[in-house]
Formats: structure tokens, C-alpha cells, sequence
């Protein structure tokens, strides 16, 4: 079985976006530069907003956190929105989610101009997307894009299973592998007999939120399983599929933790990378 490295495929990436930021400098005299804006504090948005600085940083982007507290007006912080559209050293604009309960979040995301998007969640980047053209990419799907590439260059003809059909994972995920030629299964709450979808998919990427609810029984023998799921439990944070019995049936695995997360992080610092190109275009 192959463990999905996803810790040293990020590491990867994100010495190559570091050299693509000497280059893109060289050439533009200037770097791509990204905004997160934080509202509020609670512990682990503040961790990926930390998180997300320090690799910016370490790819050589220009990195600011704007924060606010809890209590912020929407109106500030669409205004905060509008000023960052505007100004050309600023490539990607991040508002990191949730958001408390009194701002609007799909305001906050329809203000910001789509080609500073990096989280792909306009719809205008999300209607890209599904018709095939140039757009930003959720950072978690395409992380795992990159990953099941990695083990599977060739997609065309496979079957692909989605499990959760969130704006953030399952959706967009599916849009990757369809523009692959994979043939693509979306599967929900509502799905009747998950274990069969399962069972006929070459690739399974589960982001559902339900701790090692894929089991051995699941999975075809060779298939690709990508992990998004985060789950606290009594036995420390695990994942949507069980991993230690997939592991034995499956060809290749991502970890929880180690796998999907390290990736989302480096591909939020390609997406900003990508505005930023596209902008000088
Ligand atoms: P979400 O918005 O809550 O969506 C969950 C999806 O799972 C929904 O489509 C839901 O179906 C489906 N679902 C729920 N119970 C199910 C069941 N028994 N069988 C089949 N499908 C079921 O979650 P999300 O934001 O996509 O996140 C999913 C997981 O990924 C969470 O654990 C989250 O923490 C994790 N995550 C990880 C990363 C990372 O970087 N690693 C990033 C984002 C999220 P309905 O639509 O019918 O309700």
C-alpha cells in the first residue's frame, strides 16, 4: 500500500512555488501578495490562519493578517473587502470561515473580486469551474487532485466516488475528475446504499465528517482513498475512513493528520500564485 505522503508532497510544492516567486519577481519586479482577514477568536480558525502566514512567508509571498473582533460591523469589513480589490499589491484575499452569525458569508464572498479569489468560492470561479474554463480551485480539492495524480497520472476512464457534496470538498472535487474523464458518483446523506457506491469506485474521496466511516468492506481492492475528514475523538483526531483496516485493501491512503491538510495549505499559496499571474496578463 501506498501511504500518500501529503506532509512531503506539500513540501514539494511549495519549494517549487518558491522558486516560481524568485522568477515571477525577476520578471515582474514584484511578488504575489496575500491578505487573510480573521474575525474573532476562536482557537482553531486562529491555528490556520497561522499556519497559512507561516508557509506564505516561507514561499517568499507578501503575507498580512487583517483581524477583527467578533463584534465587527459587516459593513467594515466589506468595505475592508472592497479596499483590498482595488489595491494591486494585494494578488488573494482569504476571509477565513465560519464567520460569526451576524455577517453574511456569501456577501463577504461575492465582494471579493473573483480574480483575487483565492479560495475559488465566487460563484463566478465556482460556474468556471463546472464549464471547464480558467478559475480558482478550492484549496482542499485540489489538493487531493494533486495527490491522486501523483499515484494516478492517467485518470481517463476511471470511477470516482465522491462522499459529501459540500460547495468546499465534494462539488468542486467532482468538477476536477470529471474534467479527467474519470466517470464521477456524488454521494450524500440521502444516498441509498453507500457501501455499493463505494465498492464500484477506482477512487473514493471521502469529506464527510463522520470519524472512519469508510471501512475495509468498502473499498475495491486497489483503489485510491483520499481522507478529507477531520473528527476530534476520545482517541485524537481521525478521519472519515478506518484507516488501519483500508490500508490493507487499498493501493494508496492519505494519512489524517499528514495528509489532505498540509496540501490545502500549499495549494492556497498556488491559487495566489495563479491570481497573481493571471493579473499580470
Ligand atoms: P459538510 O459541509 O458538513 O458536508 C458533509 C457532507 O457529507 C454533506 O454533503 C453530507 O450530506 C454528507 N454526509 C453526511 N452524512 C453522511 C452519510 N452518513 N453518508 C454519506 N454522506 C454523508 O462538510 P465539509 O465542509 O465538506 O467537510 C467534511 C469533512 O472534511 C469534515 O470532517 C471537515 O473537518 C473536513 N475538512 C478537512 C479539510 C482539510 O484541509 N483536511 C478541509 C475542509 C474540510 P448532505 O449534503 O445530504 O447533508
Amino acid at each position: 500500500m501506498i501511504l500518500i505522503d501529503g506532509k512531503k508532497i506539500a513540501a514539494e510544492l511549495r519549494e517549487e512555488l518558491r522558486q516560481e516567486v524568485v522568477e515571477l519577481k525577476a520578471k515582474h519586479n514584484k511578488i504575489p501578495g496575500l491578505t487573510v482577514i480573521l474575525i474573532g477568536d476562536m482557537a482553531p480558525s486562529q491555528i490556520y490562519v497561522r499556519m497559512k502566514e507561516k508557509a506564505a512567508n516561507e514561499v517568499g509571498l507578501k503575507s498580512e493578517v487583517i483581524r477583527y473582533p467578533e463584534a465587527v460591523e459587516e459593513k467594515i469589513v466589506l468595505d475592508k473587502i472592497e479596499e483590498l480589490n482595488k489595491d494591486e499589491s494585494i494578488s488573494g484575499i482569504l476571509v477565513q470561515l465560519p464567520l460569526p452569525k451576524h455577517i453574511d458569508k456569501q456577501k463577504v464572498i461575492e465582494t471579493i473580486l473573483p480574480g483575487k479569489d483565492v479560495d475559488g468560492f465566487h460563484p463566478m470561479n465556482v460556474g468556471n469551474l463546472s464549464s471547464g474554463y480558467e478559475s480558482s480551485v478550492p484549496c482542499t480539492p485540489l489538493g487531493c487532485y494533486l495527490m491522486i495524480k501523483k499515484i494516478e497520472p492517467n485518470l481517463t476512464g476511471k470511477k470516482a466516488v465522491m462522499i459529501g457534496r459540500s460547495n468546499l470538498n465534494g462539488k468542486p472535487m467532482a468538477q476536477l475528475l470529471l474534467k479527467e474523464n474519470c466517470t464521477v458518483t456524488i454521494t450524500h446523506s440521502k444516498t441509498k446504499d453507500l457501501k455499493a457506491e463505494c465498492l464500484e469506485a477506482d477512487i473514493i474521496v471521502a469529506a464527510v465528517g463522520i470519524p472512519e466511516l469508510v471501512k475495509a468492506d468498502w473499498v475495491k481492492k486497489d483503489a485510491i482513498v483520499i481522507d478529507v475528514g477531520i473528527n476530534k475523538t476520545d482517541n485524537g483526531i481521525v478521519g472519515d475512513v478506518a484507516f488501519d483496516e483500508v490500508s490493507k485493501v487499498a493501493r494508496a491512503l492519505t494519512p489524517v493528520p499528514g495528509g489532505v491538510g498540509p496540501m490545502t495549505i500549499a495549494c492556497l499559496l498556488k491559487n495566489t500564485i495563479e491570481c497573481f499571474k493571471r493579473s499580470q496578463k
